[in-house]
């Protein structure tokens, strides 16, 4: 018999990892473009290059796709200026809706678990995404880039994250849609993970504590 693991803390990324919205994705690009584009007095259509241009330099260098938080940062945008636009013009409740399927997947973890979010978005943002989704309750703390303002992939903000939440490394889940920004830097510390894909995808985390079989 394979006994199920112990796991008390799941650490969850939010964007593309509790919901998938694309038009949600496209307005955050397009917040991102303009504000390269004011702040170097160039038109979108050249904007949108250097973002798209400085998104494949990272990637190649990292070898892992480039957060839109890095891209902003290398192009001269700091992440708190960039949230700070997010914060003001973007209007997540124009894409989302509460979620009964996320809603149930996760009372259902939540009563044998504690539940956390660890994304690089702000704190503001991520309760109101929560809230539309009509999750924000079941989630003991999230951990956002107000954290250090150091976006993930970060050695550093995840033992942050870790020592707060306090635990052995497998006591912890980790589930997130991108392996070398949510999911790498756990496993490097000997933390189980889980990809994600979709929110149907959820419904792994069950089978991985052996809730179904
Ligand atoms: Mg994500």
């Amino acid at each position: 018999m394979v006994l199920s693991p112990q796991i008390d803390s799941i650490v969850f990324d939010l964007d593309g990892t509790l919901y998938t919205c694309q038009k949600l994705a496209d307005r955050i690009f397009e917040l991102a473009v303009q504000r390269v584009a004011e702040s170097r007095g160039i038109a979108l259509v050249e904007a949108k290059k250097l973002v798209v241009g400085a998104q494949e330099r990272i990637a190649d260098l990292q070898e892992c796709p480039a957060t839109l938080t890095q891209t902003c940062q290398e192009l001269g945008i700091p992440p708190k200026e960039l949230h700070q636009i997010l914060q003001n013009d973007l209007h997540p409740e124009l894409y989302l809706d509460h979620d009964p399927v996320l809603l149930a997947l996760l009372e259902s973890l939540a009563e044998i678990c504690n539940l956390y979010i660890y994304t690089n978005n702000n704190l503001p943002t991520a309760r109101k995404i929560l809230a539309l989704l009509g999750v924000d309750h079941l989630f003991s703390r999230l951990f956002t880039i107000e954290m250090n303002w150091s976006p993930k992939p970060d050695p550093e903000g995840l033992t942050e994250v870790l020592q707060q939440i306090g635990g052995p490394s497998d006591s912890f889940l980790f589930v997130g849609d991108r392996h070398a920004v949510d999911l790498e830097p756990a496993e490097v510390l000997g933390i189980d993970t889980l990809l994600v894909d979709d929110v149907s995808d959820l419904l792994q985390i069950h089978q991985y504590l052996g809730l179904i079989p």
